[in-house]
C-alpha cells in the first residue's frame, strides 16, 4: 500500500461512550479476521472487560477498499483512562488524525474535552461523532449544539454513527479516509520510529509496536534505542491484524510490532525513538513514568509472600510503570510497597492479582510523593514515598506536595456542591467556564493528597452521577505535612502509619482510633488507642478491661470492593480470628487489623 492511502487515526472518547464497541464494528466492517470470536476484541483483559475500561491499548491493521482503491487503515488503541494520560499522549503522537467519540445521550464529558485538547496540541485531523444513536434518548441535535457551543465545529462536520447496529459506521470510515491526511516521512532518511506501546508474551518476549515515522526497517536488521543507547536485532516484525502477522519491512509511516533480542521489559519504554544510528535525533517527550500513589500490598495470609512475589514479577511483565520495593511490617509481616500512577492503576492492578493470580492480599491506605528539603543537604528535595522514611521534624526546611490541574464538567445545577468539595479539599485557583445551556467546566489546582482516597465517589455523589473529573500533574507545591502514628498502649502499630497534610492529621487519627475501638476485643487490661503527630496525642479512645471476650462482632462490615472479594475476605476472617497478633502486650486478632487497615 502507497503512503498516500495509509491513515493512522485514533479512537478517542469518555469512558462509555463505545470506543470497544465502535473498534469492534471497524474490524467486522473490513473483515479482519479473528482468531477466536470474542465479544470486544480490543478490550483483552478480563479486569478490562469488567470495568468497561482499556488498560493495555489493542492496535489494528484493517485493509478496507473504497471507490477501488486499497487502503491500510491503522487503528491506533489509547488507554482509557487519565492515570494513563502519557501513554494516551504517546499513542497520539503515532497518529495523524482521531475520530472523538461522543455519547448521543449523554453529550460531552470530562475526558471529552482533555482528549480534544490532546488531540488539538498534537496537530491531529478531529472528526467529530456521536455514537450510540440507536438509543431512543439519544439526542443528537442537543449533543450537536453542544459540541458546537464547547468545540466550535459546525453541525454538519459531526457525524453520526451507532457502533452498536452499525449504522453511520462506513461514512465514517469515509471521512477517515478523506478528512485525515496521510502520513508523511521519507523512505530514504534514516531509520526514526517512535514506541507507542509495549508488552511481553512468554515465548516471543518483549513486543514493542513502533510507528515508523521515517526510514524504513526489516528483519535481520540492527537497531539503537535512543534512551538507552543499547543496538538490538530484528528478530521478527509485522503488522497486527489484529494478531501479530509477520511481514518483511515497515517504511515510513507504518505502524506496527517488532521482536528483538530484548532481555527485560523495562528496555522497551513507551515514548522512546527507535533509530538506525546515534546521529539520528530523538523524536520528542520521552518521558519514564512518575508513580503517584503509593500503597504496601501484603498478603492476607503471610505465608503465602512467595506465591505473591511471583505474582507480582508477573504482572510487572506487562506493566512497567509500577515501581516495587520489598518491605515488612509488624502487623502483617514480609510485602511491598508499590507505586502507581494513579488510584485506578493501583485499582487495576489489585483486580489482576486477585484474579489472573488468584492472590489474597491487603492494601495499606493510599499516600501521595511528598518532597523534602533537610537542613544538611538545603539545595535539594528528595521525595518521600513510604511513611518509614519520613524525616525527623527537627531536620525539615519545608515539604512539598504534588498537586494536579483537576477539570470537572457538570451541568450547572451541582456546581455549588462540587465547588464546596473542592474548597474543602483545599483547592486553589477556582475557574468557571459555561459551556452552553447547561453546563459548566471548572478548573481549579487540588492537591493530589485530597483526591486519592475518596473525591471521585464524593464528586459522584454530589451531582447525582452527572460530573465528571479528569485530572494532570501540575508539580508541587510547598506545605505541611504531618506522619501519623497509631499506638496500642504505647506501642506503634507501623502499617497504620500515615502521611498527611497537617489539616488533615486530626481527622485521619480520629477516624482510625474510632475504628480500631470498634473492632478490638477487650483485653484483660485497660487498652489506650491512640493516634499521635510528633510526640503529641491527636486523638484518643479506651477499651475498658473485662474478663471474657464480649464484643459481638457481628456486622462489621469490609466496605466496598465487589461481592466476591468480600466474601473471600470475609472468609479469610473468619480463619482469622483464630490468629492472634500481639503489639506489645496488647493481643489482637487478625480479623480485626483486616478491617482498620483494608482501604477497598
Ligand atoms: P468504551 O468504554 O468507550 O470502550 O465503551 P464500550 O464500547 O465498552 O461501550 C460502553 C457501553 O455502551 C456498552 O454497554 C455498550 O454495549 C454500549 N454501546 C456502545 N456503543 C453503542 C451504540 O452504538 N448503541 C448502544 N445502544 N449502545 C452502545
Ligand atoms: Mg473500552
Amino acid at each position: 500500500v502507497p503512503q498516500e492511502n495509509i491513515r493512522n487515526f485514533s479512537i478517542i472518547a469518555h469512558i462509555d461512550h463505545g470506543k470497544s464497541t465502535l473498534s469492534d464494528r471497524l474490524l467486522q466492517l473490513t473483515n479482519t479476521k479473528l482468531s477466536e470470536q470474542r465479544d470486544q476484541y480490543m478490550d483483552k483483559l478480563q479486569v478490562e472487560r469488567e470495568r468497561g475500561i482499556t488498560v493495555k491499548a489493542q492496535s489494528a491493521s484493517l485493509f478496507y477498499q473504497q471507490d477501488g482503491k486499497d487502503y491500510l487503515l491503522n487503528l491506533i488503541d489509547t488507554p482509557g483512562h487519565v492515570d494513563f494520560s502519557y501513554e494516551v499522549s504517546r499513542s497520539l503522537a503515532a497518529c495523524e488524525g482521531v475520530i472523538l467519540l461522543i455519547d448521543a445521550s449523554q453529550g460531552i464529558e470530562a475526558q471529552t474535552l482533555a482528549n480534544h485538547a490532546l488531540a488539538t496540541k498534537n496537530g491531529l485531523k478531529i472528526i467529530p461523532c456521536m455514537n450510540k444513536i440507536d438509543l431512543p434518548h439519544a439526542d443528537p441535535d442537543r449533543v450537536a449544539a453542544q459540541v458546537h457551543a464547547a468545540l466550535g465545529y459546525a453541525k454538519e462536520e459531526i457525524l453520526q454513527v451507532s457502533g452498536k447496529t452499525g449504522v453511520g459506521v462506513e461514512e465514517l470510515l469515509r471521512a477517515v479516509i478523506e478528512r485525515i491526511p496521510p502520513p508523511t516521512g521519507s523512505l530514504q532518511n534514516g531509520l526514526r520510529a517512535l514506541v507507542f506501546d509495549t508488552w511481553y508474551e512468554t515465548f516471543k518476549g518483549v513486543v514493542s509496536l513502533i510507528r515508523v515515522m521515517e526510514g524504513q526497517i526489516a528483519h535481520g536488521e540492527k537497531f539503537l534505542m535512543k534512551s538507552t543507547d543499547k543496538t538490538y536485532e530484528v528478530h521478527e516484525l509485522g503488522i497486527m491484524h489484529p494478531e501479530a502477522t509477520p511481514v518483511t519491512r515497515l517504511q515510513a509511516g507504518q505502524v506496527g510490532y517488532i521482536l528483538c533480542n530484548m532481555k527485560s521489559p523495562a528496555e522497551a519504554r513507551v515514548g522512546d525513538t527507535v533509530c538506525s544510528d546515534a546521529s539520528v535525533e530523538a523524536l520528542k517527550g520521552f518521558q519514564p513514568p512518575v508513580p503517584m500513589v503509593f500503597a504496601g500490598i501484603y498478603p492476607i495470609d503471610a505465608s503465602d509472600f512467595d506465591a505473591l512475589n511471583k505474582a507480582i514479577s508477573k504482572l510487572l511483565l506487562n506493566d512497567t510503570s509500577v515501581s516495587i520495593f520489598k518491605e515488612s511490617s509488624n502487623a502483617l509481616g514480609l510485602g511491598f510497597r508499590c507505586g502507581f500512577l494513579g488510584l485506578l492503576h493501583m485499582d487495576v492492578f489489585r483486580q489482576r492479582l486477585e484474579q489472573e493470580h488468584n492472590a489474597d492480599i491487603i492494601i495499606t491506605n493510599p499516600t501521595v510523593p511528598f518532597r523534602v528539603r533537610l537542613k544538611k543537604n538545603p539545595k535539594e528535595f528528595v521525595t518521600i514515598s513510604n511513611p518509614s522514611d519520613f524525616p525527623d521534624q527537627s531536620q525539615v526546611i519545608e515539604f512539598e506536595e504534588p498537586v494536579v490541574k483537576a477539570s470537572l464538567l457538570m451541568p450547572t445545577e451541582h456546581l455549588g456542591g462540587v465547588m464546596e468539595l473542592c474548597t474543602s479539599r483545599r483547592a486553589r485557583d477556582l475557574d468557571m467556564v459555561y459551556l452552553d445551556s447547561g453546563q459548566v467546566l471548572l478548573k481549579c489546582i487540588l492537591p493530589l493528597g485530597e483526591i486519592v482516597i475518596d473525591f471521585y465517589d464524593k464528586i459522584k455523589g454530589i451531582s447525582a452521577g452527572y460530573a465528571s473529573l479528569e485530572y494532570e500533574p501540575a508539580g508541587f507545591q510547598q506545605a505541611q505535612i504531618s506522619k501519623v502514628t497509631f499506638h496500642l498502649n504505647g506501642k506503634p502499630v507501623d502499617a497504620l502509619t500515615t502521611i498527611v497534610h497537617h489539616t488533615n492529621a486530626e481527622q485521619v487519627g480520629r477516624r482510625v482510633t474510632e475504628k480500631l475501638k470498634e473492632v478490638l476485643d477487650r483485653q484483660q487490661f485497660e487498652v489506650a488507642v491512640q493516634a499521635m503527630v510528633g510526640g503529641r496525642v491527636i486523638a484518643r479512645e479506651t477499651i475498658k478491661a473485662v474478663r471474657k471476650n464480649v464484643l459481638s462482632r457481628s456486622g462489621k462490615t469490609v466496605g466496598g470492593g465487589d461481592v466476591t472479594r468480600k466474601k473471600k475476605l470475609l472468609e479469610k476472617q473468619k480463619e482469622g480470628k483464630k490468629k492472634m497478633k500481639r503489639i506489645g502486650d496488647v493481643e489482637l486478632s487478625q480479623d480485626a487489623f483486616l478491617t482498620v487497615i483494608d482501604n477497598s
